[in-house]
């Protein structure tokens, strides 16, 4: 089968033939992909900032597929064939931190797909725990738009929305404009009838598509700075008192110092950029603020239910997908995800050659 390949050193994809996947744990699947997509975490991998990622290993933790095999102790009650989410989080439902609702830190999963085990940038591929770690596909949800639902949209809602403990009436900064920021905002004006909402950004396009989509207030970084930004932003608060809920979705020192400017007395930073460098924490600042700092990997616990918001109408992913891709195309996507301003990128679909076709269409 062909794959995506993270080769190492030269900070690019290659392309190889691999054996397709075999059971190896009775609690397996055997996936055949029919759509996959790209997340900032495989540029991360390619940049070299993920040491438990090594040559050799087959990229991507996102996907839909049908399933082409199942190990005898899957439990569910999924039959082969059937049209499946994977989510980025292996989770093998039992342990410590599972049983806790963290599969995050899972001891025998977590993020693992494309991480330390083989991906789904590939014709199959192979999933632990397939109990858990797999989720029906309603029929209602279009399958491309559903790949963001395997990371984007639960990271949007556990790591941003829930972190942030957004109530109606919540004074609401998003900081970052990439997916997940979007996603949040469009999650936070459905859902839960926030004040007012600012989105802080850099490139105009995106925070155009954010106004678009209802912020009520948009501040670009570029013009002026974070000084700037933050003291604008606090501007559009009642007496200048910061926001009830900050989430930052970008992970620089930038970043996490406009997000420390702009949170209010009580407020809460809910953060879940990944941060490849430390940051200062201005505690002289905000250690009489009673403020809340809250980090997350997602769970994708939220999954099933955000299926059914999906379903219902209460959130509209499908403006996250904004250019598709056949699999013979992999590296004009990985162009297109990593040059997003210029491609105007959002999530990239890739698509699978149609299974059984046999060049017979
Ligand atoms: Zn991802
Ligand atoms: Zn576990």
């Amino acid at each position: 089968m062909k794959a995506v390949v993270y080769s190492g050193s030269s900070a690019k994809i290659t392309i190889q033939d691999r054996p397709k996947p075999l059971i190896l744990e009775p609690t397996d699947a055997i996936i055949k992909l029919l759509h996959t997509t790209i997340c900032g975490t495989d540029l991360h991998i390619l940049q070299g900032h993920v040491p438990t990622c090594t040559p050799g290993r087959i990229l991507g933790h996102e996907g839909v597929g049908v399933i082409e095999s199942l190990g005898p102790a899957v439990t569910t009650t999924f039959t082969i064939g059937q049209t499946v989410l994977i989510s980025c989080i292996t989770s093998c439902g039992t342990c410590h931190f599972c049983r806790r609702k963290m599969p995050s830190q899972c001891s025998s999963g977590g993020w693992i797909l494309g991480n330390t085990i083989d991906g789904t940038q590939a014709e199959y591929v192979r999933i632990p725990h397939a109990s858990f770690s797999l989720h029906a596909l309603p029929q209602s949800i279009d399958p491309k738009v559903a790949v963001t639902l395997s990371d984007t949209i639960p990271t949007a809602y556990e790591c941003g929305i829930l972190n942030g403990h957004i109530t109606p009436g919540s004074t609401v900064a998003i900081i970052g404009t990439g997916p997940i920021g979007l996603m949040i905002l469009q999650m936070a004006r459905n859902l839960f009838g926030p004040a007012i909402t600012v989105v802080v950004g850099r490139g105009q396009p995106r925070l155009d598509t954010a106004k678009a989509m209802g912020a009520d207030h948009t501040l670009s970084v570029l013009e002026g700075g974070e000084e700037a930004v933050i003291s604008s932003a606090l501007g559009l608060t009642i007496g200048n008192r910061g926001f009830d809920v900050v989430i930052e979705a970008v992970g620089t020192k930038e970043s996490f110092g406009i997000a420390q400017g702009l949170v209010g007395a009580g407020g809460t930073i809910a953060s879940l950029g990944v941060f490849g460098e430390s940051c200062e924490l201005h505690l002289e600042k905000l250690w009489n603020r009673n403020i809340c700092l809250r980090t997350r990997l997602v769970d994708a616990v939220s999954t099933p239910d955000l299926l059914q918001i999906v379903e219902s109408g209460g959130i509209s992913p499908g403006f996250l997908v904004s250019h598709g891709f056949s699999f013979d195309q992999i590296h004009d996507a990985y162009e297109a995800f990593e040059l997003s301003s210029k491609h105007g990128a959002l999530k990239v679909v890739v698509t699978m050659p149609e299974p059984h076709s046999n060049g017979v269409s």
